[in-house]
């Protein structure tokens, strides 16, 4: 994971109320060096030549409106423009977010909270320690392909944070689902979870059909898609 810190007079006004929202990055197109500002039409970014802009979906972090700064936190993989771009950027490289889109709304009468998810899901899961009542008990899970991944997260008086390592023969979701398939869903918990779209369907399947959990208790989001083979 690598950390980019954005700064500008445009963030001026860019208020995000709730945790684990969103922002769009627009990232340089191959060949270029410079970034091309693309139009919204209304649907969706183009650019004047019609070419549709490399924009990919960050959370928002650490955003802190009186010295215009904010955070991106970057899982670094094998492939992918974000990932390639987090590890070259320097200091005054030009960057441009659009944003935000919207994040969790808390049930503060909630009687617990279970957090999961993999790598690309941290950022939101900080936000959301340091977001959640502090007396209500949570439940966080977390899966990493690399050991490294474990990383420091907010402290929460009523936390547990449990790590799930993904053999390398696993598919992503195997050993989170592996986790967390009995957990506590009695009336009363909120489950927020985010990671591959294919574990997040999985997930899904698991607490809404077999487990019978409202889906209104749950915010379970597919955060990137590993292609099918
Ligand atoms: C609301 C929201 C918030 C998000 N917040 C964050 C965040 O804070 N930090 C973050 O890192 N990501 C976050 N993501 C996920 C991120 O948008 C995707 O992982 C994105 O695909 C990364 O872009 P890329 O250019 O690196 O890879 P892409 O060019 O999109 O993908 C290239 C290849 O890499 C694979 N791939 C993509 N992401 C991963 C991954 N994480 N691990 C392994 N393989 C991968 C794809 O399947 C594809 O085969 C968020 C997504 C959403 C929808």
């Amino acid at each position: 994971m690598i950390r980019v810190t954005v700064t500008g007079s445009d963030l001026e006004g860019l208020l995000v109320e709730d945790p684990a929202a969103s922002v769009r990055l627009l990232l340089p197109s191959p060949g270029e060096r410079d970034l091309v500002i693309p139009r919204w039409n209304g649907n969706e970014f183009l650019r004047a030549d019609g070419a549709r802009p490399i924009i990919r979906t960050l959370t928002p972090l650490r955003i802190r409106p009186n010295v215009l700064k904010l955070d991106l936190e970057i899982v670094i993989h094998d492939v992918g423009v974000a990932s390639r771009w987090a590890q070259g950027v320097a200091a005054g490289n030009p960057g441009a977010l659009s944003g935000p889109g919207r994040g969790y709304a808390i049930d503060r009468s909630a009687r617990a909270f279970l957090l999961g998810g993999d790598e690309t899901a941290i950022p939101a899961i900080s936000e959301l320690l340091e977001a959640l009542p502090t007396e209500t008990p949570v439940r966080v899970c977390i899966e990493v392909t690399h050991p490294e991944a474990r990383l420091v997260l907010p402290d929460h008086p009523q936390s547990t944070v449990e790590w799930c390592d993904l053999p390398s023969d696993g598919s992503p979701g195997d050993a989170l689902i592996h986790r967390i398939k009995d957990a506590d869903l009695d009336p009363g918990i909120r489950v927020w979870m985010a990671g591959e779209a294919g574990a997040m369907h999985r997930i899904r399947r698991l607490y809404f059909q077999d487990r019978g959990l409202a889906r209104a208790d749950a915010v379970i989001r597919g955060y990137w898609k590993r292609p099918r083979p």
